[in-house]
């Protein structure tokens, strides 16, 4: 026997549901918010991902999937969707033939971490980017619309937190100070954070080791005026919209892109895999890549842990509404024809093996958790009728005449 891969899994019903669902809502949202699906490929050139996501993250130095193709191309397959969108963006000159610079998408990600609850080696992230739009009202409907997506999806209790990260000057200053702090805390630092000090600094903020602790002892960012307005402005938006959120001055985000505001969505109950979603302004990003210069801002949304987060919600039950069966030889042409009629007619209906005994087939009823199973044999054949009984409560078996089938049916239902 051959076992899936640590960390991969297959996804069945009703996991396979939630996900459909989760990803319907988003889809309705997206649309009343002027999104466009974009389908990206699954694999990119390698340096897209080094020179986006940057190469002192996680993501890029020990997550991603990379190789050499048979064509000695050194590729990746996609940790993330944002610079795959950005690359298209560019590539496809969207800035000019494009829209609204508003699109998203729904697809696999794949990164090389350790396995665990809410954290798997392939995962589905819904994400969104909004390409072109510098002003804080870009800032305050994307966060809005991802809570609206959560709210839709069924999600409860989660919180919303965002920060400021500054344009690239706030960030130049703070780097110098930031570095000049940790060298002189260096022994108390993870070996990893000792080495980024003069790379990348910040990135000691985000660690799971180093970042709870700095965050209270660090030198605090400064913001420049202008991304302090933006800030403020951005705040009171997000009011406006109605969206609860919490100013975390310690979220700093693992990628290297983000510029100004950042957020992430929580939810407790996910114990410590407990982000739901996260993003950011990404206002160098475009033009960094060879494009036009476009402020930007994106989120992505993980939906294995939101369905986590939903799975106990009605609603996921894909069972059938009908069960077929055929208790005689004579009757399994007119049982094949009858599930026909019953889909027409917009029911959900199965049925086993109608070559196999009724009790056999009685049987795969009960566990189908169809709530009706529907009879034929000689004699309903012969008069036109159809024995009908139901399946969840104890009510008895009786002979419906075939004419009143599916309106007896619904009242069933
Ligand atoms: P974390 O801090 O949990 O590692 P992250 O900051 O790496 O999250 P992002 O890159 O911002 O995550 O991705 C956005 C969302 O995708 C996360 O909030 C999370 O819900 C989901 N996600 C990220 N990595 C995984 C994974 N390995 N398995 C399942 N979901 C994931
Ligand atoms: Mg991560």
């Amino acid at each position: 026997m051959i076992h899936s891969l640590r960390g991969f899994r297959d996804l069945l019903a009703p996991d396979s549901t939630l996900f459909t669902r989760i990803e319907a809502a988003a889809r309705e949202v997206f649309a009343l918010y002027g999104y466009q699906e974009i389908r990206i490929p699954t694999i990119e050139p390698h340096e897209l991902f080094v020179k986006s996501t940057g190469d002192t993250t996680d993501i890029v130095e020990k997550e991603m999937y990379a190789f050499t193709d048979q064509g000695g191309r050194h590729v990746a397959v996609r940790p993330e969707g944002t610079p795959g969108v950005v690359r298209a963006y560019i590539e496809r000159n969207l800035s000019q033939t494009g829209k609204n610079g508003k699109y998203y998408y729904i697809g696999n990600m794949f990164r090389a971490e350790r396995p665990q609850a809410g954290r798997y080696r392939e995962f589905e992230q819904i994400g969104a980017e909004q390409i072109g739009n510098p002003s804080p009202f870009a800032d305050a409907e994307t966060v809005a619309m991802l809570v609206k997506i959560l709210e839709k999806a069924g999600v409860q209790g989660c919180s919303a937190e965002i920060n400021s990260l500054g344009c690239a000057d706030c960030r130049g200053k703070y780097r110098g100070i930031l570095s000049g702090y940790l060298k002189t805390h260096a022994d108390a630092l993870c070996e990893p954070c000792r080495k980024r000090i003069d790379q990348n600094p910040l990135r000691a903020l985000d660690c799971k080791i180093d970042g709870p602790r700095l965050a209270g002892e660090a030198p605090a960012l400064e913001l420049c005026p202008a991304c302090a307005d933006h800030f403020d402005r951005t705040q009171e938006l997000l009011k406006l919209s109605g969206v609860d959120f919490r100013v975390n001055k310690n979220l700093v985000r693992g990628l290297d892109y983000y510029t100004r505001t950042v957020f992430e969505v929580k939810a407790g109950q996910l114990g410590s895999q407990d982000a739901v979603a996260g993003g950011g302004r990404y206002d160098d990003l475009v033009k960094s890549m060879g494009g036009p210069d476009a402020p930007a801002i994106g989120w992505a949304l993980g939906v294995d842990r939101v369905a986590l987060l939903i799975k106990d919600s009605a609603g996921a039950d894909t069972s059938p509404q009908i069960f077929v069966i055929s208790a005689s030889g004579d009757a399994r042409a007119a049982a094949f024809k009858l599930l026909g009629d019953l889909r027409a007619a917009g029911l959900s209906a199965d049925f086993s093996n109608f070559e196999l005994s009724l009790k056999s087939q009685l049987r795969s009823a009960d566990r189908s958790g169809a709530a009706v199973a529907l009879i034929l044999g000689g004699d309903e054949i012969k008069n036109s009728s159809c024995a009908v009984k139901p399946l969840k409560e104890k009510a008895r078996q009786r002979t419906v005449p075939m004419a009143d089938l599916i309106p007896e049916i619904r009242k069933l239902l």
